[in-house]
């Protein structure tokens, strides 16, 4: 694999459930690391899944897979933190809050004692709030704490349009800002293909784009996660694609553009706060976020669902 980096890139993952592992997996199927050290409170499970992926090996990119406690966290270039309680299909991200902030005051002061120089990259939900609470019990610098944020809600989005325009969701470029969760903003007045807003894009290219199917995208986008849960019980695939993406960058330090979730202060009047814009990530971690020229109602979507993000953050009292 080429990297900028001398020494093989070597990933921990806190958290071997659903997306912990997939993560993993998926970290294997692309050869993104070399040596990936799995924790769990749960040490068997970390062990069998070791076990399972070390078994694939012949088949994919050769890495070294342990399970081990946090000292083997030591010397890792990013941790990842998927530890937690998966939401219930009622169960709305934020109602996650309390235990799962429980869960991150106990295992972020293990992880920093080992790796004060990994990058920490968050998916434990509600994301935003935990990326917060990662970076205060931390005590990193901010940019080197990311949460996978709405990583995931821009693919959904860029799937469904891509689905409604008869275009694979690569070329459809499109975000989703601000909270991963019900108060997510679609940037529907930048979304664009082949660089055409969607309005040039319908009436250069002989399709449509009603109202009513804009809401039904929008829908879609955000409740894709409680109908997942609902039949499956939890969600894992994408994320991981997701995660793995994140690393990419990371690691190959390639100023990628991503709607990841990051300390915010001052852009659009917002302050102390961790919510998702498109932002340049790179071996430093978060490199740069990105301005938007938004429209007036995406920006006053902005400033709710950073207050919904704002309020819980708030009840935390750290
Ligand atoms: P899971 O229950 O399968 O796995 C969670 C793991 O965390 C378990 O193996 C458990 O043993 C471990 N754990 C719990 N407490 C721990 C502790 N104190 N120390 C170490 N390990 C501990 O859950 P999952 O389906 O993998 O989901 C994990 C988290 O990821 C949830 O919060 C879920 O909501 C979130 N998630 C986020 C996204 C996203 O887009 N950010 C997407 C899907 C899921």
């Amino acid at each position: 694999m080429e990297t900028m980096e001398q020494h093989p890139v070597r990933v921990a993952i806190v958290g071997t459930g659903n997306v912990g592992a997939t993560t993993a997996y998926a970290l294997l199927l692309t050869g993104a690391a070399a040596e990936i050290i799995l924790i769990d409170g749960n040490r068997e499970r970390a062990e069998g899944e070791a076990m399972d992926l070390n078994h694939g090996m012949p088949y994919m990119h050769p890495a070294r897979v342990v399970a081990g406690d946090y000292d083997a966290c030591a010397g890792a270039d990013i941790v990842i933190i998927t530890a937690g309680v998966a939401g219930r299909p009622d169960e709305s991200r934020l109602d996650l809050l309390a235990r799962n902030a429980a869960v991150f005051k106990e295992i972020v002061p293990q992880i920093v004692r080992y790796a004060r120089n990994a990058i920490l990259l968050v998916a434990t939900n509600p994301v935003d709030v935990m990326t917060d609470v990662t970076w205060k019990v931390s005590g990193l610098p901010a940019a080197r704490v990311i949460g996978s944020g709405t990583i995931l809600d821009s693919a959904r989005f860029r799937f469904l349009l891509g689905r409604q325009f008869g275009v694979e969701p690569r070329s459809v470029h499109a975000y989703i800002i601000g909270e991963h969760g019900d108060s997510q903003v679609p940037v529907w007045s930048l979304a664009n293909i082949a660089g055409m807003n969607l309005d040039d894009f319908c009436r250069l290219n002989g399709c449509g784009l009603d109202p009513e199917t804009k809401i039904e995208i929008a829908k879609n986008t955000r409740v894709a996660a409680y109908e997942i849960i609902r039949r499956k019980r939890a969600t894992y695939y994408a994320i991981a694609a997701g995660l793995g993406r994140i690393i990419e960058a990371i690691m190959h330090t390639q100023d990628s553009v991503l709607t990841v979730s990051s300390l915010v202060q001052g852009m659009y009047g917002l302050q102390d706060v961790c919510l998702s814009l498109p932002t340049v990530v790179n071996r430093q971690g978060i490199s740069r976020v990105l301005e938007l020229p938004l429209d007036e109602g995406e920006r006053s979507a902005l400033t709710k669902s950073a207050q919904v993000i704002h309020d819980a953050i708030s009840s935390l009292n750290l």
